[in-house]
């Protein structure tokens, strides 16, 4: 039976057009960009944009533009080396005690500066057919404390799939940690109900979810009351963004970001620079000014409140701090 969220998921804009025509918006887009990396937006997303704004941040997150068909030097189809690190099928081990699941290749939103865009999801996603190697990779490595689900978006799975999942990793007695990586509680909080809570809530891994809000504005109040309901189940909430051009390249956007997750129960864990992934070079902020950005976080911020500034390179023992 379908749910109510999956029901809301078939309902999204899945053409650019109808979604500039519900925010009544006449902006340049290109269809050959979202030949290439499917458009897809939630109505839950596309109702916190602006109408009438074509530079609204929401939607510049999710524009498929002409410029995504350049392709300047250095930006590549794996810029973090996430292929190398694929252990097994569906597993990346890059970091010593974590491992991460690349759960499904399916997300709720589709966001332009995806570093994941090329990622081959057919023949590299944890599928039950696949899941003994993955799982025997787990077991057979003492160090590892921690499994963090990603994808994709971990939290489009059905609840008989993560049931299954969370049933298999609390079995192994080393795991300490279970840590989500999702933007359904922005995009389609309708997804966050009881049965879920109580999946990734109902065991003995601590927990930690970490959103992907990149703009104050993702946070509004069903987003909030959703967060809410996560908190009382006793999740811990962690933040990261990815520093965006035009989307959130200024010092009043990030400040009210932290300020807003801090309202919301959500601590800042990391702010990106941006992976070079190809067509992706129109969201990238330089280097120096990400760094005097951040600086001007550090003054008018308490530290709690000041986000990792970081960057990801390929064979690197941790995300590289950036100040
Ligand atoms: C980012 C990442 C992690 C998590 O790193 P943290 O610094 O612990 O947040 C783990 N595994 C992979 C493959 C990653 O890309
Ligand atoms: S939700 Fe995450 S994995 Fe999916 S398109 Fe957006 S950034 Fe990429």
């Amino acid at each position: 039976m379908s749910e109510q969220w999956q029901a809301e998921l078939a309902e999204g804009f899945g053409c650019v057009q109808d979604l500039l025509d519900f925010l009544g918006i006449a902006a340049p887009f290109s269809a050959e960009a979202a030949g290439k990396f499917p458009f897809r937006v939630p109505r839950a997303y596309a109702r916190k944009m602006r109408p009438g704004d074509p530079y609204d941040p929401l939607l510049r997150q999710v524009l498929p533009l002409a410029q995504e068909l350049a392709s300047p030097e250095g930006f590549v189809g794996d810029p973090v080396g996430d292929r190398p690190a694929l252990k097994v099928p569906g597993l990346l081990h890059k970091y010593q005690g974590r491992a991460l699941l690349i759960t499904t290749g399916a997300c709720a939103v589709h966001c332009r500066y995806c570093f994941r865009r090329e990622f081959p999801y057919g023949e590299s996603q944890f599928t039950r057919q696949r899941e003994k190697a993955a799982l025997d990779y787990i077991v057979r490595d003492p160090e590892l404390t921690e499994i963090i689900l990603s994808g994709g978006d971990p939290l489009l799975l059905s609840d008989d799939r993560l049931v299954r999942l969370t049933k298999q990793l609390t079995a192994i007695p080393h795991l300490r940690r279970l840590r989500v990586h999702s933007r359904v509680p922005l995009v389609l909080p309708s997804r966050i109900d009881e049965r879920l809570l109580e999946i990734l809530a109902g065991h003995r891994l601590k927990t930690v979810v970490v959103i992907h809000a990149n703009h104050p504005r993702e946070l509004d109040a069903e987003t909030v009351s959703v967060l809410a309901a996560m908190r009382r189940a006793g999740l811990t909430l962690l933040n990261q963004s990815v520093l965006l051009r035009q989307v959130n390249d200024s010092v009043s956007a990030l400040c009210e970001l932290s300020e807003r997750l801090f309202e919301c129960g959500v601590l800042p864990y990391y702010l990106h620079l941006l992976d070079r992934v190809r067509g992706t070079a129109h969201f990238e902020v330089p280097e120096a000014e990400a760094r005097a950005l951040h600086e001007a976080l550090r003054r008018r911020l308490p530290g709690f409140l000041v986000p990792r500034l970081v960057r990801e390179v390929e064979g690197k023992p941790y995300k590289l701090p950036v100040s």
